[in-house]
């Protein structure tokens, strides 16, 4: 490859081709060709999954597709029946809630599993702790709310959603080298695809925070503005929190936190696609700039 080059694997192209980025734009943006040099890679699989306890696997790989069609799939990606948050809504400060959770993974898994603190418990077929690297990973992905195939696997971004997200992850250079843990907001899946009710959040957001403090991973990249106004404790939209590196601060812990669309949201609303390669893409240099 000669100076002014771009290498790109065919997922990363299919989904910069989509945001209208070509080559020649690539090679103008000052550190994105370190970005594009990492070889074609069989697209999606974390490099490295973990379950509940050290080094056992929790779970089968994200996303059902092969990689030859993951490759392909940001063009034929379609509407699912997930919960669209809207974006720009006004919502609730919700209090964090103090309850003594367990203090290993696997345990806190068990707590969710029986957890009835709020009537989702009633309509889920199963609860969604989360999946991928369990220990010190250099990034947790937090959704908002299990989707319909997340509900009957029991684990979360499956489905088209979720090989929308590893495409992204590609296309920004954070997989195949980064390692990942998945989860979201809630455990368990609303019936009828709507919303998480500000309730179900306050009653839920304990185990996520608990998450995070034995997960402790390097970095946090949430997706869609539920999910960062919890975590965050801010009254803003999706716009005003997108595009910056927040710090999370709980448990002592102070971890860089960056915010996106959710890739459900992107399914139904292309053009923020653009938008959300630039957070993905600050995400990926917040983490580099760490000591
Ligand atoms: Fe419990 Fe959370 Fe499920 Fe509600 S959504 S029942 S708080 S695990």
């Amino acid at each position: 490859m000669t100076s002014g080059q771009v290498a790109v694997s065919r997922a990363q192209l299919a989904w910069l081709t989509e945001l209208g980025i070509d080559r020649k734009l690539l090679a103008s943006i000052a550190d994105t060709t370190s970005l594009f040099t990492v070889p074609p890679a069989p697209a999606i699989a974390p490099a490295a999954r973990a379950g509940l306890k050290p080094g056992a696997a929790l779970a089968p790989t994200r996303g059902s597709a092969p990689a030859s069609d993951q490759a392909a799939a940001p063009a034929r990606v379609s509407p699912t029946s997930r919960p669209i948050p809207p974006d720009a809504q006004p919502a609730q400060v919700i209090p964090v809630v103090r309850q003594p959770l367990p203090d290993n993974l696997t345990a806190l898994a068990e707590s969710v599993a029986q957890c009835q603190a709020c009537g989702l418990h009633a309509v889920r077929h199963q609860t969604v702790f989360g999946d991928g690297v369990a220990q010190a990973p250099d990034w947790m992905v937090i959704g908002e709310v299990p989707g319909d195939h997340d509900d009957h696997l029991g684990l979360p971004f499956q489905g088209k959603a979720g090989e929308l997200l590893n495409h992204m992850l590609v296309a920004a250079g954070i997989l195949p080298s980064a390692t990942l843990f998945y989860t979201n907001l809630l455990k368990c899946r609303p019936k009828g695809a709507r919303a998480p009710k500000p309730e179900e959040i306050e009653a839920c957001l304990p185990f996520l925070r608990q998450q995070i403090a034995l997960v402790r991973p390097a970095g946090l990249l949430v997706l869609g503005w539920q999910a960062a106004q919890a975590l965050l404790g801010q009254r803003a939209s999706l716009d005003r929190l997108r595009g910056q590196v927040h710090r999370y601060h709980d448990a002592g812990l102070d971890i860089p936190l960056v915010v996106t669309h959710h890739p459900a949201s992107l399914m139904l609303r292309g053009h923020f696609k653009a938008a959300a390669w630039q957070d993905l893409h600050l995400a990926r240099q917040a983490l580099l700039s760490l000591p």
